[in-house]
């Protein structure tokens, strides 16, 4: 079947069947991706929580992974300095006006790396950093976020859904987002419902191994247990050299974020990247642990490793 695929495609490139023959056109043949990831986040650079992880997908695994931005990014000019002389910018002039435009660049950029297919930008108002969930639920366009949602998982199938795992001391745009696509996930069937997980960077070195197992006030938000179903060690090898490892992956994605120094900070703070499975249901877990295995050295872990 690979080979029939092969020679379909040389042919199709080629515009001729055979030589000598007639030219006609025969339909592109685009197998499915073994894997197909939605993230959805809420500012531009929460990609780099996961990067590796999707690096691997995209690269290693021939998987697709598409990315939702809800927020402008418009509030991340606290620690935005360094930027003015990178941008050729004047104090005075700032950067605040200039920031959603800039972050859109900068994440198109980070995008490249990671191997990101389609950047869906839906443009809602960002009022800085808060810890409050309901920011997000009063100020912005709920029924225009849900649509967008909604049609998208069910135009795509998309096996996966991540968010950035909605804990308590978290920025509240994260804790509403991860709501809003657990809400969207939670309205397909059953068995085309999309497997969706929670991620966060941490080091098991520094104590930061996520605990969680729900937002207060929002049920939707349970997962399967308090701890990391499955999580990704940054410092595998790339597959094409082992002296070098994820870490440059996430390191590159991090240096596109010029805008934000003090996300810069926290370089080679986190190793692993850990997942954790939210409770909504899907048939696909199985299989998706399956197609995960074939990442390499991924960790499952504790509850699910003795629920197996
Ligand atoms: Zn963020």
């Amino acid at each position: 079947m690979g080979r029939l695929l092969q020679l379909l495609s040389r042919a199709s490139a080629s515009n001729s069947w055979w030589p000598g023959c007639p030219e006609f056109a025969l339909p592109d043949v685009v197998p499915d991706p073994p894997l197909k990831v939605l993230l959805v986040v809420a500012h531009p650079d929460d990609e780099s929580e996961c990067a590796a992880t999707l690096y691997r997908i995209t690269h290693e695994l021939g998987g697709v992974v598409d990315q939702v931005i809800v927020t402008n990014g418009a509030g991340g000019q606290n620690f935005s300095t360094p930027a003015l002389d990178y941008y050729g910018l004047s104090r005075n002039e700032g950067i605040a006006k200039l920031l959603p435009s800039l972050r859109r660049r900068e994440v198109m950029g980070a995008g490249r790396i990671i191997g990101i297919r389609h950047h869906y930008f839906l443009g809602q108002e960002d009022a800085g950093f808060t810890l409050d969930p309901g920011e997000g639920l009063r100020s912005w366009d709920l029924p225009r976020l849900r649509h967008k949602l909604r049609n998208l998982l069910h135009s795509e199938q998309y096996d996966l859904v991540l968010t950035l795992l909605p804990a308590q001391d978290t920025h509240g745009h994260h804790q509403t987002v991860a709501v809003l696509a657990l809400e969207a996930a939670a309205a397909m069937p059953l068995a085309s419902r999309p497997a969706v997980a929670g991620v966060r960077a941490g080091s098991p070195a520094n104590g930061t191994v996520p605990v969680f197992s729900e937002l207060t006030g929002f049920p939707a938000t349970r997962t399967t247990s308090g701890a990391p179903v499955w999580s990704f060690d940054r410092r595998t090898p790339l597959k094409h050299n082992a002296a070098l490892n994820h870490s440059i992956i996430v390191h590159w994605v991090i240096a596109e974020h010029k805008s934000q120094g003090m996300f810069q900070m926290e370089y080679g703070r986190h190793t692993h990247e850990y997942f954790l499975q939210f409770a909504t249901g899907s048939e696909r877990w199985d299989a998706l642990w399956q197609k995960f295995a074939e990442l390499g050295p991924v960790t499952r872990q504790l509850a699910t490793a003795e629920a197996a």
